[in-house]
């Protein structure tokens, strides 16, 4: 018998929508082919800012102020650099390659832009945002940063030599990624050579998809184009991917978290009493303070 995952879909991106003036992005999920809020669980949200061209602006575009609290923002720039400053007096650069895996937990308040000079230069942007829930117990853990360089992220070189997996977190054949994270889960970005191909291993519960960030690949024998995403099913272990042009695919794969979920604006709980507290919270500005 075949332990292989089979592929439930593969999505085209969907018409984009622009966060604040600077983030045009395309909803993956939750959304019309996931409408079930876990099935990527714990990853519960993922936009994707496709690679597109800013003209230079003196005055950087992006989003303002906006809290957020029970999950994980996780943002991964692959083209251009995002600029953040939030309510704790945090503030940071996203730069090219870069991932900023920000608890936002107990809650807080941010903003995000494109960095200055990028701004100013202006070029391809490309970039993706990730919700990684967090479970019950971890909902209310102080606001924190993982600042991961591309240098400080795990690499798997194939036979190639220039093929490699670059892991953000969990593990791929014993190379590991600097995320802490709260519940078990793999994130990388496989960057690979026209006609390389690597096998990925994942337990079947584990909710699994990847992101076809460049180049085309062959996902288990099915065709999948850049931009487009691959829900894989809960039915085996194993996953080729042999890159058809040279390719970076995004992988995501976790252990589910079995817990009821209440999703409203940027909070995400487990029931409405929850979202409710948290609304008042920021009205009565216990997330802090930050000026636009
Ligand atoms: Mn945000």
């Amino acid at each position: 018998m075949s332990n292989k995952k089979s592929i439930e879909y593969i999505i085209a991106p969907p018409p984009p929508h622009v966060v604040g003036d600077g983030f045009r992005v395309h909803s993956f999920f939750p959304g019309a082919k996931l409408i079930d809020k876990k099935r990527m669980s714990p990853f519960f949200l993922m936009d994707y800012g496709a690679k597109i061209e800013f003209a230079p602006s003196d005055e950087p575009r992006g989003v303002g102020v906006h809290p957020h609290a029970g999950f994980e923002t996780v943002t991964i720039a692959y083209h251009g650099k995002i600029a953040h400053h939030d309510s704790a007096g945090n503030s940071g650069i996203i730069g090219e390659g870069d991932v900023q895996w920000m608890t936002a937990g107990a809650g807080l308040l941010h903003k995000e832009y494109h960095e200055k000079e990028f701004s100013k230069t202006g070029g391809p942007f490309q970039m993706v945002q990730l919700w990684v829930n967090l479970p019950s117990q971890y909902k209310k853990t102080k606001p924190k940063y993982q600042e991961i360089t591309n240098s400080m992220m795990g690499r798997h070189y194939l036979n190639d030599e220039e093929s490699f997996i670059e892991v953000i977190a969990g593990e791929y054949n014993g190379t590991k990624g600097p995320a802490s994270t709260f519940t078990p889960m793999h994130v990388y970005n496989t960057k690979l050579r026209k006609g390389a191909s690597t096998i990925l291993n994942f337990p079947a519960h584990y909710n699994t998809g990847m992101l076809i960030v460049e180049g085309n690949a062959m996902i288990n024998d099915q065709a999948a184009l850049k931009d487009h995403f691959v829900l894989l099913k809960n039915d085996g272990e194993e996953i080729t991917i042999e890159a058809t042009e040279d390719a970076v695919i995004l992988v995501l794969s976790g252990e589910p978290i079995n817990e009821p979920i209440a999703a409203y604006g940027p909070f995400l709980m487990n029931t409405w009493p929850e979202v409710e507290q948290a609304i008042q919270d920021v009205n009565m500005g216990k997330f802090g303070v930050l000026e636009d």
